[in-house]
This record gives structure tokens, C-alpha cells and sequence, in this order.
């Protein structure tokens, strides 16, 4: 694992590192803790972090508030406070502050290694449930959920009209499909879209066979112009069917930031553009092109 350790002395430092290294672990040693919590921020790889309260600027305890925020993000990290002062107040008040585990300092390598056993574990559990709740069970895509939360982190990153862009993609016709060969073959042909979703940008299964992808740093046409490939990949797909192999077609509704923009109103703008598409025959890339009405790309 990732571990940061933070202590005002380096000799403690080397000490724990030398306690743990050996398992295997990654050890990322600081004196200063703004500067721990600046690196937690930077590298979600790091899944523990082991700080004496006694550190500065921030001390350990204001270092497990704002590691606990950082966790608060979907992300599992397990937070352990040592102090050479083990009584039951700064017990409490490590807890309180965030930390899940305690232990006195200098910490044995039997019991630092025998808690670090236990964080794994619990990290373990955590990362499989982040999973689980972010994913789509039938295609392994970003749920609904999830691709909104990554598509606003995206957004917060570099969101300038023109910069990042989406996609909307719903399959034509799908109720013939299920209707003609059975739900598995519709099952099986909302797989294979997600496949060539799951290719482009930061894809999600919104729905049934609906799909979205917000491609950061892409313009309108350069998101145009992905939709267009994909709508030709898609009519290439050649599903198995219950008595012959079966083609299918997509939909696509593009659109771009604009000026006071927000996520939802990204994706509602290719909702508008999609609608259009299959107004407008089905089969095609439609961009929202805001009072200059809907184009029709193909
Ligand atoms: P359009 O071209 O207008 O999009 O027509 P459509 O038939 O694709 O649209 P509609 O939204 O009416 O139908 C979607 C169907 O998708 C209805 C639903 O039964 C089916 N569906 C939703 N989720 C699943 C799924 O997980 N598996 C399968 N096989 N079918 C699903
Ligand atoms: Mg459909
Ligand atoms: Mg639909």
C-alpha cells in the first residue's frame, strides 16, 4: 500500500519506514504536515495515513479533519494517529477528528504491521463497495451517479466554453430487438455499445439503453466528429441473434460548454440534440447548436 507518515522528527520517520518497508509498502515521509496533506490531495493512490498528533503547521488532529474530507470523496483511506501520550481524551479525540485507528509511539513492527493487516482489510471491503456503487452491473460502465459525479469533477478541472464537450447515445429501436430475439440478445447488443462507450472520454450507462460521454478538452466538432465515428463503429456491431447475426444503429446528441454552464445542463442540451436525431430518422449525429437551431450531421 501507499502509506504517508507524518512526525516533526525524521529519526521516527526512518524509524517507521524501516518497520514497514519491508511488507511491501510504499512509504512517503514528511515533517511538514501542510505538505502531507497537499501530496494526499495530489495522489489517490495513497490508501493510509499515519500521522503524530503532535506535527505543525496543521496539527495531527486538523490533519485528520481534512484527510477525512479528501475520503469523503469516494476514496478509501484509512487515517492512524499515534501519540507517545495514550490516554483515554486523546484516544477520543483522535476519533472524533477522523482518525480510525490509534496507537502509541514508537509503535513495535508486531502491532504497527498487525493494524496495517486490518486497514487492509477494511480498505479492501471499501474499495470493492466504491466499486459496486459506481458501476453498472450488466456492462461494468459508470453508473448514472457515478458519471455525473466524474463528469462535474472533470467540469471543476478545466471547464471553458468550447474545452470539454458531451455526447448522449441511445440505441434505435431497442424494443424490436428485445421483441424479435429476447431480452439476453438486448442484453448482448447493450454490451457491445457500452464496449465502444467505454473507449471514448468518461463514459456512462445512464439508463437502459442510453448512454453518456463528456469528452474534456473537445469542442463541438471535435465531439461531433468522435459521435460520427462511433455511429459508424456502431452500425458495424454485429450481435449474435437467436437466428441470425443482427445489426443495430445509435443515436447521438452533442453538445459543448457554454458560458455559466453546469453539468446537467450539458447533458440536457445533448438530451435536446438526441431528441432531434431521432426526429430526425434515427441513425445520426445531431450538435446542439443553441439559437442556431439543430444541424444535422449526417
Ligand atoms: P428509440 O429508437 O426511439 O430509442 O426506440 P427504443 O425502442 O430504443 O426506445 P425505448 O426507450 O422505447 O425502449 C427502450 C427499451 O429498452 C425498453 C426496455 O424494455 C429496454 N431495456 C431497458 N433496460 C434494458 C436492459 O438492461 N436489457 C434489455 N435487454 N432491455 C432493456
Ligand atoms: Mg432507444
Ligand atoms: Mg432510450
Amino acid at each position: 500500500m501507499q502509506i504517508v507518515v507524518v512526525d516533526s522528527s525524521r529519526v521516527v520517520l526512518q524509524i517507521i519506514a524501516s518497520l514497514i518497508e519491508p511488507r511491501g509498502h510504499a512509504v512517503h515521509a514528511f515533517t511538514d504536515s501542510a505538505q502531507a496533506l497537499q501530496y494526499l490531495s495530489a495522489t489517490p493512490s495513497v490508501r493510509v495515513l499515519i500521522t503524530s498528533v503532535e506535527v505543525r503547521p496543521l496539527c495531527g488532529l486538523e490533519l485528520c479533519w481534512s484527510a477525512r474530507l479528501l475520503a469523503e470523496e469516494r476514496r478509501p483511506l484509512h487515517v492512524i494517529t499515534m501519540s507517545s501520550a495514550r490516554n483515554v481524551r486523546s484516544l477520543a479525540e483522535a476519533l472524533d477528528s477522523g482518525a480510525d485507528d490509534f496507537i502509541e509511539k514508537p509503535p513495535s513492527a508486531e502491532e504497527l504491521n498487525a493494524r496495517l493487516r486490518a486497514a487492509e482489510r477494511l480498505i479492501t471491503l471499501q474499495e470493492e463497495l466504491i466499486r459496486l456503487a459506481e458501476t453498472d452491473p450488466l456492462t461494468g460502465s459508470y453508473n448514472r451517479r457515478a458519471f455525473f459525479d466524474r463528469a462535474r469533477i472533470a467540469a471543476e478541472q478545466d471547464a471553458r466554453p468550447g474545452r470539454i464537450s458531451a455526447i448522449l447515445a441511445d440505441i434505435d429501436h431497442f424494443k424490436r430487438i428485445n421483441d424479435e430475439h429476447g431480452h439476453d440478445v438486448g442484453d448482448v447488443a447493450i454490451k457491445a455499445v457500452a464496449e465502444l462507450i467505454a473507449g471514448e472520454g468518461i463514459g456512462g450507462r445512464l439508463g437502459g439503453e442510453e448512454f453518456g460521454i463528456v469528452l474534456p478538452g473537445c469542442s463541438l466538432a471535435e465531439a461531433t466528429d468522435r459521435a460520427e465515428r462511433l455511429r459508424e463503429r456502431v452500425q458495424a456491431l454485429r450481435i449474435r441473434g437467436s437466428k441470425h447475426a443482427i445489426g443495430l444503429t445509435c443515436s447521438f446528441g452533442v453538445s459543448t460548454w457554454i458560458q455559466g454552464d453546469d453539468v446537467h445542463a450539458l447533458i440536457k442540451r445533448a438530451d435536446i440534440a438526441l431528441y432531434a436525431a431521432k426526429s430526425g430518422g434515427r441513425n445520426r449525429v445531431v450538435p446542439y447548436q443553441g439559437d442556431a437551431g439543430l444541424a444535422v450531421a449526417s
